[in-house]
């Protein structure tokens, strides 16, 4: 029996028990795909397959032995597979997100009008640090982190993003940490857990790391890592690093400068602190001399691009980052006030380094290469993997790499007729056009149905948590 949510199996493995509520296994869905051993053909669609080594098809088959992709080709005889018809869909690897606070999901769009701070105008007084950080987070019951974090993580797996770095603030106590991790590993995707801070007497960030790595994450055969989360304009930031690096995984944080974080992160680049396993978030407002340490220490960088743009965080360094030989991920931030689909995560990226370009040619300046829909796709997938250390694991489809796949509908009215397939996915598609998702072989979506969960269910339980974290914080339920 789960503790956070009283479910007796989590469904997300064995589709076929349980409450006649959970969509079971769709009868034109073949079975046993996933299994060890079992060989499933995704055949017919075309396939961007993110690798050069081993192109692109546009009629194509993939091959999946159990959890791993054993071949991609034209055409693969395999007489004995579970078939999976992909004509009329780009086949292609499953998006990553780097960087999402999946916590908030109960707290969906009510910061839609907000910014980061509260600037003294009386807008600002509804603003994401008092309000997220200071009046909620604080709230969160191990029950309240689980709901959100399942369903943000379903949501995701529904517009194809098949691997996340999640970012809570909420680990108030070991047990609020392990709901975080319960609720990731029940969703049935890959999942970086982020142990970030949290709040109040029995809050043991950062030293329980070492506990939860021991329990959670001793395997290196499972969806789920651990990343440190090491704030710099938190008092323990030393430690949470020195804990990290003990531990050997990756280091994430946001960087804003929004918050004054500047000259800390200036005295960080000067004393050589950085290293190819910082992952630095948003990067906004950060001096030439901290850019060029981060690029010679390898390091990741992560953008949330409309979050930054609608939350004043500062530009998008994104042309800052690319000039530098750095290549960025995207990652979705908060969905208290943007969406968590990479769809609009790519879209936005691409017009908005396309924008300041375009300005500069009208202007007669020398300008930078305009980025093309196959570069924000990278972004979006492999150069995710690559900052989250999971690229031996995913972000292509590569033979040896884990099958994380998703079909998208190019036969849509929104798509057809399919002419360019990376501008089809960057300038057409949205997360409707997701059909088929396959997490590590397994099937978590089947032609446009999410499988394995109650979903009608999990959302009774989202509004329930949602309205004790409103009257806790006494805040008056307004849809308008
Ligand atoms: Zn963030």
């Amino acid at each position: 029996m789960c503790k956070f949510c009283g479910n007796r199996t989590h469904a997300p493995a064995e589709l076929a028990g349980g409450s006649g509520k959970i969509t079971a296994v769709p009868a034109n869905m073949p079975a046993g795909i996933g299994d060890a051993d079992r060989l499933t053909l995704i055949r017919g669609g075309a396939v961007l397959s993110m690798d050069s080594m081993v192109g692109n098809f546009a009629k194509g088959d993939v091959l999946i032995r159990g959890a791993k992709i054993v071949e991609v080709a034209a055409s693969i005889d395999a007489s004995e597979a579970a078939v999976i018809d992909a004509s009329g869909t780009v086949v292609m690897p499953g998006f990553i997100d780097t960087h999402h606070h999946q916590f908030e999901t109960a707290l969906r769009s009510l910061l839609a009008d907000a910014i980061l701070i509260n600037d003294g105008r009386p807008e600002s007084a509804v603003n994401y640090y008092e309000w997220m950080l200071q009046k909620f987070s604080v709230l969160y019951r191990p029950q309240d982190v689980y709901i959100s974090e399942l369903f943000g993580g379903l949501s995701q797996i529904d517009a194809g993003v098949t691997t996340v770095m999640d970012v809570s603030q909420i680990h108030h106590s070991p047990e609020h940490s392990d709901a975080a991790i319960a609720a990731l590993r029940n969703a049935g995707r890959r999942a970086a857990f982020g142990y970030f801070e949290g709040w109040g007497d029995a809050a043991k960030y950062p030293g329980d790391a070492r506990r939860i790595k021991t329990e959670h994450f001793a395997s290196d055969d499972q969806l789920l890592t651990m990343v440190m989360g090491g704030e710099i304009y938190l008092p323990f930031h030393e430690e949470a690093w020195a804990l990290g690096r003990e531990l050997a995984i990756p280091i994430a944080l946001h960087v804003v400068g929004t918050f004054g974080m500047q000259p800390v992160f200036d005295q960080l680049a000067e004393a050589g602190t950085f290293g190819p396993d910082n992952i630095f978030i948003h990067m906004t407002g950060m001096s030439d001399m901290a850019w060029k340490r981060v690029a010679e220490a390898g390091a990741h960088v992560s953008l949330s691009v409309p979050v930054e743009m609608q939350m004043r965080h500062g530009n998008p360094p994104l042309q800052q980052a690319l000039d530098l030989g750095l290549q960025p991920s995207l990652s979705t931030d908060v969905e208290c006030t943007m969406t968590a689909d990479m769809f609009t995560q790519m879209r936005s990226a691409i017009t908005l380094q396309r924008m300041l370009a375009n300005d500069k040619a009208l202007r007669g300046e020398d300008y930078p290469k305009l980025l093309s829909a196959i570069d924000v796709i990278r972004f979006a997938t492999i150069e995710g993997a690559r900052g989250l250390k999971l690229d031996h694991k995913t972000g292509t489809l590569t033979p040896g790499k884990e099958a994380d796949v998703i079909l998208l509908d190019a036969n849509a009215i929104n798509v057809a007729p399919l002419n360019h397939v990376p501008g089809s996915v960057v300038t057409l598609m949205e997360r409707s056009n997701v059909s088929t998702v396959l997490c590590a072989g397994k099937v978590r979506k089947w032609r446009g149905v999410l499988l394995g969960h109650d979903v009608a269910k999990l959302r009774s339980d989202l509004e329930l948590s949602r309205d004790y974290l409103l009257n806790a914080a006494g805040i008056r339920p307004d849809l308008f």
